[in-house]
């Protein structure tokens, strides 16, 4: 209790001191499809979620310039750049004009700037920072323009290409371009005076493993974190620009895997922290900005009841994806052999059924029919979402324990409804009058003093 009470009084005192200087060091964390029920969900399971208790805390619109549900490009451009798009485009207005990143500004100003992300290191949110294109999924144009731009550090998975194009053959362009490449923790290290990109241990991934499903070793977006802050502290003392994306919390929430979307929010968190140690050595130049760049799923939580069943999803070991690889893999070792109970055994080690969540008559007959389905009538139907395809069975699975502990999805893109913002350091009252994700880089251009 002591501690809690040292903590909380320490956290104040850095409150009070902060506001008046002018930030040096600006870090904007995106959770990418994080709305306030991501977020509370999130807070429900770990039972707090550090950004959660900034003391400064809105929220801000998500439309874009053609519709009032937003793509992850027009609302990653409106967090960059202050100007509103059209969905699918990116860094482009409709009539060709480029507006500049605030990441651009600060670079301009002798600032370090980066990059971070837990998705391709050219995916929308990470490349609204430093790319312009009609669209999105310009993918080579898009690496293209990471290596060509003044970007200092970018992390992320792997360059995501087009068809016909390979990662390895932008991993050679940057090389030649004097970038330092680096793959993993175990390889990367802080240079000086050179510009970074550093990826995933494994970049035949298009995207970090889920939180839920990482095995110690694999790369996460802490690594990444903690690999700008070193670089961009070391080689810029004036100060710096880093934007950390929590990619995967869409991913999870396009997939209605309230599970893996929990634990990717916390995972979110832990760079987060990192940021926040950084503040407390540096407690009058440092300011941090959470917010999201729009809300995923139509997820809420309550649904059905009064109480939340956390325990019910903490049960649950592995996203919905590696549970459909699973049974798969079961399948292709066991061919037609695949009884009832393998799968049963499967579910209950998995995701806790039968166990810590009680599965009724009526849902076990929903379960063994969907097990007919597609172990015995080879059924290959399947649930598709944005990023992947699920058989019937893991879908009505990871639906119950998500029903069980009492959240729910309402579609599997994105909605229209605002998101949270939170903000602590310098300057950070000044964010208290955004309403808009426009009104975010603005701020950081007056507070920072970039856009003059
Ligand atoms: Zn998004």
């Amino acid at each position: 209790m002591k501690k809690i009470v040292t903590a909380v009084l320490a956290l104040f005192i850095l409150c009070s001191q902060a506001g008046a200087q002018t930030p040096k060091y600006v870090f904007y964390f995106i959770g990418d499809g994080m709305g306030l029920s991501q977020a509370y969900a999130a807070k429900a399971f770990y039972g707090d979620v550090n950004f959660m208790n900034f003391p400064v805390q809105g929220f801000i619109s998500t439309v874009s310039a053609n519709s009032l549900v937003t793509d992850s490009s027009a609302a990653g451009t409106a967090l960059a750049t202050g100007v509103k798009i059209k969905n699918s485009a990116l860094g482009m207005d409709p009539d060709g004009n480029s507006p500049r990143t605030i990441a651009e500004f600060a670079k301009s100003k002798g600032y370090g700037v980066g990059v971070a992300t837990s998705v391709g290191v050219n995916h929308a949110t990470p490349a609204s920072f430093y790319g312009h294109v009609p669209n999105r999924n310009l993918y080579d144009q898009l690496a293209d323009q990471l290596i060509d731009s003044r970007m200092d550090f970018a992390a992320g998975s792997t360059f995501l290409t087009g068809k016909g194009s390979k990662p390895q053959m932008f991993i050679d362009k940057a090389r030649e371009k004097g970038i330092e490449v680096f793959f993993g923790k175990d390889e990367y290290k802080t240079v000086k005076g050179k510009r970074v990109i550093y990826l995933s241990s494994n970049p035949a991934q298009q995207a970090l493993s889920y939180a839920i499903d990482r095995r110690n070793g694999e790369t996460k977006l802490a690594d990444f974190t903690e690999g700008a802050i070193d670089y961009l502290y070391s080689n810029f003392r004036k100060g710096f620009f880093l934007m950390v994306e929590g990619g995967k919390i869409d991913y999870a929430c396009h997939a209605n895997d309230a599970a893996a979307c929990v634990h990717e929010v916390a995972d979110l968190a832990e760079s987060v922290q990192l940021a926040l140690n950084f503040y407390k050595q540096h407690p009058n130049e440092t300011l941090i900005i959470v917010t999201a760049d729009h809300e995923t799923g139509g997820f809420t939580m309550g649904a059905g009841a009064y109480e939340l069943h956390p325990d019910f999803l903490a049960s649950q070991k592995v996203s919905k994806d590696v549970l459909s690889a699973k049974i798969a893999a079961l399948r292709m070792t066991k061919k037609d052999d695949v009884s009832w109970n393998d799968i049963k055994n499967l579910l209950n080690r998995e995701l806790g059924l039968w166990g810590t969540i009680p599965v009724n008559k009526i849902q076990e007959k929903v379960f063994t029919q969907l097990y007919k389905d597609l172990i015995l009538d080879n059924s290959g139907a399947v649930d598709e979402n944005l990023y992947s395809k699920n058989d019937l069975l893991t879908k009505a699975a990871i639906d119950y324990v998500n029903r069980t502990a009492m959240t729910t999805f309402a579609f599997g893109s994105h909605s229209g409804i605002p998101v949270p913002v939170y903000v602590i350091g310098a300057k950070s009252s000044n964010f208290k009058d955004c309403h808009d994700n426009t009104d975010i880089p603005k701020t950081i251009l007056s507070v920072t003093g970039w856009g003059r």
